[in-house]
């Protein structure tokens, strides 16, 4: 049995991690490895770069073919979607969120790692309202890159 399966939490072990150059591009992280009949990701791809067996399968990015446009992040109902890019030590994490206070550009808020222990601090750099889900990217230290999954505000 896998350690997620008995704490909910993933860890970077359970992930497909890109390359230093698609990183430097921008590419979507699919935290999402449980078998369920969901696919929304799939179809709002504008490059295709999602893909799954079945609909019950994990989808897998093709870090390829991903531009890190984004797009997938707000549509995802489990929220398991970051899209994440690095350029020497700047990291900007795209994430979902869904709580009631929402950040400004510019704001300085707490950066959390996916058990919500607070890991640092993170620079507000856009907001896009997507239905009910918040798309937020924010600034880190790119050695913080594939820690932060969420952040409060
Ligand atoms: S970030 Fe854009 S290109 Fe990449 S998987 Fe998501 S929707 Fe597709
Ligand atoms: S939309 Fe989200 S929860 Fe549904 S399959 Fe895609 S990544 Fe998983």
């Amino acid at each position: 049995m896998r350690q997620y399966e008995k704490t909910g939490i993933l860890s970077i072990k359970d992930l497909k991690i890109p390359s230093k150059k698609q990183f430097e591009k921008g590419v979507a992280i699919l935290e999402c490895v449980q078998e369920i009949p969901c696919n929304p990701c799939v179809d709002s791809c504008p490059v295709h770069a999602i893909s799954m067996k079945d609909i019950n399968a994990p989808p897998v990015n093709n870090f390829e073919k991903c531009i890190g446009c984004t797009k997938c992040v707000g549509v995802c109902p489990g929220l398991a979607i970051f899209v994440i890019k690095i350029k020497a030590n700047t990291a900007w994490i795209t994430l979902p969120y869904e709580f009631v206070t929402v950040p400004k550009v510019g704001d300085v808020v707490q950066a959390l790692d996916r058990k919500g222990k607070v890991r640092g601090k993170a620079l507000v750099k856009k907001v896009v309202k997507h239905g009910k889900t918040m798309v937020v990217t924010i600034e880190v230290n790119s050695s913080l890159a594939m820690s932060i999954r969420n952040i409060r505000v």
